[in-house]
């Protein structure tokens, strides 16, 4: 089976400085990837490089079999990778609705999304979405009345909006109280049923909810991949990472 996200032998350098230095990674359909690594592991700069927000020194982003290294973080969201940001950028003075709404795939600006008439299909898909976000009774409430966590599953949610087949999550759960972060598990779990998904986070109880393969990154490198209990008996992990 060909793998829906591939990255080969990728590198990315910061004025001089070495970010990532070849990492390999594949994303296989309905599967979770977790990231995991101490801070300044190079997680996020991995996210960025294969939607083309970090220039990629050498290497190269394979999606759906398709080169995509350094194309514009716009193409590569239209060629339907999702990626939430580790702050929710949401539209606060609008209802969740809306907000799901402009970010369906196919909507042009704010005035023409909101004024245009609903058809049945969009109207369906927003639902979806809104269930599968778990924010169905929130749907007419404004954004700015939610709690921190419904906010970011509604960025979530903006995300497939945008229909992706992947979607790419930097520490979705980040200032989550514990039942938020129970629930976005299930939220991902959910996603995952028809998505593929990569997670960075750095919670393992939620990690162990959620992963199947986990990848674990030290100083621009990939150190580890495997299962929840491979990763955590391996002693190179145990030293740079689990044990601090
Ligand atoms: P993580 O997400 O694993 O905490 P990052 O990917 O954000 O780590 O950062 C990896 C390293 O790259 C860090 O040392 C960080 O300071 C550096 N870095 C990230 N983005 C930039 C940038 N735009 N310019 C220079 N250095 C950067
Ligand atoms: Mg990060």
């Amino acid at each position: 089976m060909d793998a829906v996200l591939s990255v080969k032998d990728l590198n990315v350098v910061f004025s001089g400085f070495k970010a990532l230095k070849g990492v390999n990674l594949e994303v296989y359909d309905n599967e979770i990837v977790t990231i995991i690594g101490p801070n300044g592991a190079g997680k996020s700069t991995l996210l960025d490089a294969i939607v083309g927000k970090s220039p990629v020194a050498s290497g190269h982003v394979f999606y759906q079999g398709k080169e995509i290294t350094n194309r514009s973080p716009h193409q590569v969201a239209r060629m339907g990778v999702g990626r939430k940001f580790q702050n929710p950028n949401v539209y606060n003075q609008l209802t969740v609705f809306d907000n799901i709404l402009l970010a369906l795939k196919g909507s042009h600006g704010i005035l023409a999304s909101i004024t245009a008439k609903l058809t049945k299909a969009k109207k369906g898909r927003i639902y979806d979405v809104l269930e599968r976000t778990t924010l169905l009774d929130q749907a007419f409430e404004q954004v700015d009345s939610l709690s921190h966590g419904q906010k970011q599953w509604v960025e979530i949610g903006m995300v497939l909006a945008q229909d992706p087949s992947i979607v790419l999550l930097d520490e979705p759960t980040a200032g989550m109280t514990a039942k938020e972060t129970r629930m976005t598990g299930e939220i991902i779990k959910s996603i995952a049923q028809t998505h593929s998904v990569v997670v960075i986070e750095h919670d393992m109880e939620f990690v162990k909810q959620i992963a199947e393969r986990i990848v674990v990154l030290h100083q621009g490198s990939v150190l580890a991949e495997g299962s929840v209990e491979e990763v955590q008996s391996n002693r190179e992990v145990i030293e740079v990472y689990l044990g601090r």
